[in-house]
């Protein structure tokens, strides 16, 4: 039996608070929608290390060499549901991704997808912290790029495709987290990200698609914690995020 305070259990009362505290900002604020707790990434900016740099474009070559010895892909070739999955483009856009919203299944969709960027903005991607020098680049995520700049025209070999992604990376970004990982979001192009990070969406982020869906509304107030103090909470809505004064 586990002791009955230990450190889950201390986490999961800190978790009760935030989420009563957003209630009371959310209450506050003067309306009845969902709320839902999220991390937070409370990461300082510093300057993108060389050594991380090196790293990441090391690792970058070798898939490069693996993507470039196979066949051209042909992205427009039918694929089987299982093969669309792993490999789109075009998943649940996140906190990092405003060029891009989801193509056709309708204004409902479109504007959770808004919602669900304006709460990754709140929570300021915490999960790319897991990106660190590889950005989740595989060589089914290169294919597909490969791929996609071919049909638009663009002839590509490994050099090139380095060059490319060398090109976005930034000058400064999270301390250890992702190399792509910016204050302004992922420095990286939608279309260039790997299929992981395009598709990836959180618990967090499931609990409120649900939630908005059970109460039939489009917007929402999310907390952003981590593990010691929640850091934001804003009200998100197709509009964005509007951030409220924290009070405690
Ligand atoms: S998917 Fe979840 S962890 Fe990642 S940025 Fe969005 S809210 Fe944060
Ligand atoms: S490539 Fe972009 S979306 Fe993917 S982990 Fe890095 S910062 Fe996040």
């Amino acid at each position: 039996m586990p002791p009955r305070d230990g450190p889950i259990a201390a986490q999961r009362a800190r978790n009760v608070r935030f989420v009563q505290h957003t209630h009371e900002l959310a209450a506050a604020d003067g309306r009845a929608l969902p709320v839902i707790l999220l991390p937070a990434n409370t990461r300082r900016i510093t300057a993108l290390p060389e050594a991380s740099r090196t790293a990441f474009l090391d690792k970058l070559r070798g898939v490069l060499e693996e993507t470039f010895a196979q066949p051209l892909r042909d992205n427009g070739a039918p694929m089987s549901e299982a093969e669309h999955a792993a490999r789109s483009d075009a998943g649940t856009p996140r906190a990092a991704l405003p060029e891009q919203s989801p193509n056709a299944v309708g204004a409902q969709v479109e504007h959770l997808s808004d919602i669900l960027g304006a709460s990754c903005a709140t929570c300021m991607g915490e999960c790319c912290n897991s990106g660190g020098t590889h950005a989740f680049l595989q060589v089914d995520s290169l294919t597909r790029v490969r791929a996609q700049l071919e049909q638009d025209g663009i002839a590509t070999t490994r050099d090139s495709l380095e060059a490319l992604y060398a090109s976005y990376l930034p000058a400064q970004h999270y301390r250890e987290s992702c190399v792509y990982h910016t204050r302004g979001g992922c420095a990286l192009p939608r279309a260039m990200r790997s299929n992981l990070c395009n598709r990836y969406v959180c618990g967090s982020l499931s609990q409120l698609t649900r939630a908005m869906e059970s109460e039939g509304v489009v917007e929402a107030y999310v907390g952003a914690a981590d593990s010691v103090r929640l850091r934001r909470v804003a009200h998100v809505s197709r509009d964005g995020a509007r951030g409220l004064p924290l009070t405690k």
